[in-house]
């Protein structure tokens, strides 16, 4: 009777798990440097915005999945963002530095390659260059991170659909002397796109890459959420633009970096990186949004490659954070370092100090990271996993063989 009993309830949950729609639209969040604590003190900024004593949930918070992911790289527990990279789009640790190949230098494959083989739309973007290495493992096969424009010329050759962003780093080779990455993204039929506001997804473009306006800067990464003036592109608008130009009857799977959290934590400014958090939170509201048109056949991951700064709240002794002492902050410390304006640049880590706001580093950690999850095949992500289970996982909720 008891195994009659076992019998019936495995077959009860064999036939739950068949009856899962798979995910047909998937959007894959990657936080750069977003560990627990810059997620924390987000959520705290934003209950004491209200004088509350509490965490306000960001939009991904509230996530009915969450996992944590272990980050090292082959050879170290602390990893940098092309190994992690690596792990997250290829299923495949490799060490520090080396993007998309493995320790020997063979080229692995990324997952967008598997998903676009099957039939679905790919989309590719982030907050700073398409050549750096979270965007760079999504398309690209390098032993050297640095290798900026072998990278970039290798992103017309993937086909994908969409990408979006800021520009590149070295657009015509280390010595300005290659044919323009440009040029050759144009020659595989790509449409390039300057500014959101030029941006028409009914345009017939076949293929597209959105970059930030001329004007702007655009070989650079968007300016931080504290530093952006009115026209800057921002990661939401991007994700908005993704969706327009990716939908289709088949279906989509979109990587989108949030790269700066992990720049303004590399420069232990606390206000730049909860403002880049709560950014990240806006583009995955419109991620939610699209969700919500569409809920039995879209999933939604948000993870980290890494945590940066050893970030925490609180230090050297005492039981408060003092929000109010960032209160004059209204640049990036790296904005301040950029216009040479070193009073208000040492100011920047004098408030970070009064706050509270506690760092052990100017690099990365080894701690895990959070995951969150939500719609079809969102329970897979729950507990604790490495960060090379994530592709593999995402491959599984898409019904794709990893
Ligand atoms: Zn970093």
């Amino acid at each position: 009777m008891k195994r009659l009993f076992t019998i019936l309830a495995v077959a009860v949950l064999m036939g739950c798990q068949q009856s899962e729609q798979q995910a047909k639209y998937v959007f894959y969040f990657i936080g750069d440097g977003m560990g627990l604590a810059q997620v924390a003190l987000a959520e705290a900024w934003l209950a004491d915005s209200a004088d509350e004593i509490g965490f306000e949930k960001l939009s991904f918070t509230d996530f009915p999945v969450m996992g944590t992911a272990t980050t090292f790289s082959v050879n170290n527990y602390i990893t940098c963002s092309s190994a992690a990279g690596t792990a997250l789009a290829t299923g495949h640790k490799t060490a520090n530095g080396m993007l998309g190949v493995t320790t020997d230098s063979l080229d692995l494959e990324a997952i967008t390659y598997k998903i676009k083989k099957a039939g679905y739309r790919v989309g590719v973007s982030s907050t700073v260059t398409l050549d750096h290495a979270t965007p760079g493992a999504f398309y690209a096969n390098a032993a050297s991170r640095s290798d900026y424009y072998d990278i970039a010329v290798q992103l017309p050759q993937t086909g994908f659909d969409f990408f979006g962003g800021g520009g590149f780093v070295q657009p015509e080779g280390k010595n300005k002397d290659q044919v323009s990455v440009l040029s050759l993204i144009e020659e595989a039929g790509y449409q390039i796109v300057y500014g959101i506001e030029n941006f028409d997804a009914s345009a017939g473009a076949k293929k597209m890459i959105l970059l930030q306006d001329k004007e702007l800067d655009c070989m650079g990464a968007l300016p931080y959420a504290i530093d952006r003036k009115e026209g800057d592109m921002t990661h939401a608008s991007i994700i908005t633009a993704a969706i327009d130009f990716l939908e289709n009857e088949k279906g989509f799977f979109l990587m989108s970096e949030s790269g700066r959290i992990d720049w303004a934590c590399h420069s232990n400014d606390g206000k730049t990186s909860i403002l880049e958090t709560l950014d990240l939170s806006d583009a995955v509201q419109v991620a939610l949004e699209f969700a919500q048109k569409h809920p039995e056949e879209t999933l939604i991951v948000v993870t980290a490659d890494h945590e940066t700064g050893g970030l925490t709240l609180g230090r050297e002794g005492g039981y408060s954070i003092y929000f109010d002492q960032l209160a004059e902050q209204n640049a990036s410390k790296d904005m301040l370092l950029q216009t040479g304006d070193k009073e208000m640049t040492d100011q920047v880590a004098e408030m970070n100090n009064r706050a509270r706001i506690g760092w052990t580093t100017s690099s990365h950690t080894g701690i895990p990271v959070p995951v969150y999850a939500m719609g079809a095949g969102s329970g897979l992500f729950s507990g604790r996993m490495d960060n090379t289970d994530i592709p593999k996982k995402i491959c599984q909720a898409m019904g794709i063989i990893f």
